[in-house]
């Protein structure tokens, strides 16, 4: 009885000592497991008279019992410290980081344009998407047989209607609803059946200026022109005016910027021209001021439209349009600076 009292003692200090679920089973397994020191009791029996078996037989399964129920006490006591520790808070982690949105590239590149000219006294107007073949292509002198009408390169609707292939409807709009003179610029979305390549998009946007006075020249385009330039991409940029076509325009001039990376020197980027393309412009071609009902002979106006994505790409120095339309976190991320 002495030595099943020390077994007891024993036992007890061990589990209570026992740290994790395998020690404990460990300690289990020397007393109560089937190769364990109660076994070995057990097997001692036969050894005792028939009343000191039954007797010491009772004693044993007794502290067999004891021992297995502190066993699963001790397991509890565990498992519940260990989800006690599972679900409290570290107050020294640092907290989760809320995710902040930040504005696209060309929402950016969009409101940077409208700012610059509302401060020269512009006003923004609109136009639809889906136009008539009349908006989007006749009344800006461009009749049926214009290369630009290919059905190759448009998005044709039902019965007379496109998806608008360039912002210049808004000037026929403008110049219905408005009364001169007047300064306006319509930005919006264009679309195009072009590849979707490195520098062309179906969809790209387009910001298109108009403006209408009793007396214009190129002077006063001129003059516009240099002071978005200057804002936009720097004071120390050049621009210049290359004579071209349009037909809602006569006379028509592409505009140059000098290139910020070799400073108009000539390099890659700039195809060693030293001047990067950035814009159509011109006087307003007298058949539009006609087909809008205005009198070419009472009113003057000077016209540009550029492409957003084409700016941005110049200003971001981005070498892939494809990358203002993949949704890319990391890429869109790196304009948080805009916010
Ligand atoms: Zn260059």
């Amino acid at each position: 009885m002495d030595e099943l009292k020390k077994y007891l003692e024993d036992f007890t200090k061990e589990i209570s000592q026992a740290k994790s679920l395998d020690e404990l089973n460990r300690v289990k397994g020397k007393y109560v497991g089937r190769k364990g020191l109660l076994n070995r009791l057990f097997q001692q029996l036969a050894q005792l008279s028939p009343e000191e078996r039954k007797n010491t037989g009772r004693k044993l399964n007794q502290l067999k019992q004891t021992m297995e129920s502190m066993v699963k006490e001790r397991m509890q006591q565990m498992q519940s410290s260990r989800t006690k520790i599972e679900n409290a808070v570290d107050i020294t982690l640092p907290g989760k980081k809320q995710w902040l949105g930040s504005y696209h590239p060309l929402l950016i590149m969009l409101d940077q344009i409208i700012a610059i000219f509302k401060s020269l006294g512009f006003r923004v107007e609109t136009g639809p998407e889906i136009e008539t073949e009349h908006y989007n292509f006749e009344a800006l002198n461009m009749p049926e047989d214009h290369p630009a009408r290919d059905e190759q390169d448009s998005f044709y609707l039902d019965s007379g209607y496109l998806l608008r292939t360039h912002t210049s409807p808004g000037q026929i709009r403008a110049l219905q609803r408005l009364t001169p003179p007047f300064k306006v610029i319509i930005p919006g979305k264009c679309y195009r059946r072009d590849a979707f390549d490195a520098s062309h998009s179906p969809v790209f946007h387009q910001v298109e200026g108009l403006v209408v006075a009793d007396s214009i020249s190129m002077g006063d385009l001129k003059g516009t022109i240099e002071v978005f330039v200057r804002r936009l991409f720097g004071p120390e940029r050049k621009v210049r005016f290359r004579p071209s076509y349009f037909p809602f325009t006569e006379p028509s001039a592409e505009v140059d910027i000098s290139c910020g990376i070799c400073g108009g020197k000539g390099c890659q980027s700039c195809g060693y021209s030293g001047w990067l393309e950035i814009m159509g412009s011109g006087l307003v071609h007298p058949n539009v001021f006609r087909n809008a009902g205005c009198d070419p002979d009472k009113l003057r106006g000077f016209a540009f439209g550029m492409g957003v994505e084409r700016i941005a790409l110049l200003v971001f120095g981005i070498p892939d349009i494809r990358w203002f339309f993949e949704n890319d976190i990391q890429f869109l991320d790196q304009f948080r600076i805009f916010r």
